[in-house]
């Protein structure tokens, strides 16, 4: 699975994972709940709080937007890509009047563009700044603490809210350090679980909008999540098994300690970039982002001709050689692959995977230099860790 989600599942999560029904008002099951939904504060990098809900990133995003914006309210977008867009349409879903700021989306969005946008706003009347951290469709990690100084230098009180759905434990986001006011996750990436759970970590300055403001809502409101019981965090019954998986996946990501984590995913996607680097010199396969310092970490797009056929290079190595890799989502289709290089990876997944594309470039007659996996090599022989 090198999918930009759902990400690996460890063994560890999958056996956590397999227990029997329990009480969930049970003092075990409580405990094991709260500690498991407090300690991704920890990987929040953030003080307040976290709510977890049965739910999915689209999810989320309607929980965060729920929680914050009334109906007839306006928002920035940062246009980044097909994740930006999708967040964007919850937005206008819920009846948020929407102030776009399109960018490349070959490049990160940009700071200055939404600096101007909010200063154009006189009348102060966007609530929210949306960006999202890592876009997944394009492979682009934008600068939150560049979004966050544009907004200040504008002097504007809008919040800043970021969807870290590919970025939670795979790059930094110190929420509180940055000045981040809300940031939504997802298990199925970094996380390492399956999918279903969606989380919002919440900053005070949001919290204090959310009591009095917001819109219409009743599952997603995070002042009925309060309370001493299991019951009224998730709203209805707790999801025991995938709770019991969090714990697991949180216990690895701890007991690595975040900041190997963060480097691991850092020395993978470092060995991913040097594999692509080498394969671009024949002038055919390219990044997708143009400026490197702009590659995230979680996975990497490269742009093929269209008559290179990457959905059919896609399809022999997922049902050949048994390697998942993803496709161009609009509007990139048929002209993608994206290495996914998040969750639970090591250095023989990634050069089993790399080794694996280099042979579909072959076969299929793509015109990529030879050596992306002798580069790659060279890249984690030179790394530290
Ligand atoms: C995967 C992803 C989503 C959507 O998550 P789902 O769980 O599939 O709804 C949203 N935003 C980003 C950045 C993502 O990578």
């Amino acid at each position: 699975m090198q999918l930009p989600g759902p990400s690996n599942l460890p063994e560890r999560v999958l056996r956590a994972m397999s227990r029997p029904a329990t009480d969930f008002a049970g003092p075990e099951f409580v405990a094991l709940a709260r500690s498991a939904i407090d300690d991704l504060r920890t990987v929040f990098g953030t003080a307040g709080e976290v709510f977890a809900y049965v739910t999915l990133g689209h999810g989320v995003w309607e929980a965060a937007l729920a929680n914050l914006v009334a109906p007839g309210e306006t928002v920035l977008v940062a246009d980044s890509g097909r994740f930006a867009r999708g967040w964007r349409i919850v937005a206008e879903a819920i009846g948020a009047e929407v102030v776009p700021v399109e960018g490349d989306l070959r490049r990160a969005v940009d700071p200055a563009a939404i600096a101007a946008a909010l200063e154009a706003d006189r009348e102060r009347r966007i609530r929210a700044v949306m960006v999202v951290q890592i876009e997944t469709s394009t492979g682009i990690v934008n600068d939150i603490p560049a979004v966050r100084r544009a907004i200040d230098a504008a002097g504007h009180p809008a919040l800043l809210l970021v969807d870290a759905v590919a970025s939670l434990a795979v790059c930094e986001l110190p929420m509180d350090r940055w000045g981040v006011d809300l940031a939504i996750a997802a298990s199925q990436k970094g996380l390492m679980m399956p999918p279903g759970l969606g989380f919002v970590a919440v900053g005070p300055r949001a919290a204090e909008r959310a009591e009095k403001g917001g819109a219409p809502r009743r599952y997603w409101d995070w002042r009925i999540r309060r309370g001493p019981e299991s019951y009224e965090w998730f709203n209805g019954t707790p999801p025991i098994q995938m709770i019991y998986g969090l714990r697991e996946a949180l216990d690895m990501l701890l007991e690595e300690g975040l900041e190997k984590v963060l480097a691991r995913h850092r020395r993978l996607a470092d060995a991913v970039r040097a594999a692509v680097a080498r394969w671009s010199e024949a002038g055919v396969v390219a990044f997708h982002a143009t400026e490197p310092a702009e590659r995230c970490d979680a996975v990497t797009a490269l742009r093929l001709p269209e008559e290179a056929g990457a959905d059919a290079i896609r399809v022999f190595c997922r049902d050949r050689l048994s390697v998942a890799f993803g496709g161009g989502l609009p509007p990139f289709e048929g002209r993608m692959i994206r290495i996914g290089h998040l969750g639970d990876v090591n250095e023989p997944m990634i050069l089993g995977a790399l080794a694996a594309l280099e042979l579909a470039f072959r076969r299929f007659g793509v015109d990529a230099a030879p050596g992306g996996v002798e580069a790659a090599i060279r890249s984690l022989a030179e790394a530290s860790g």
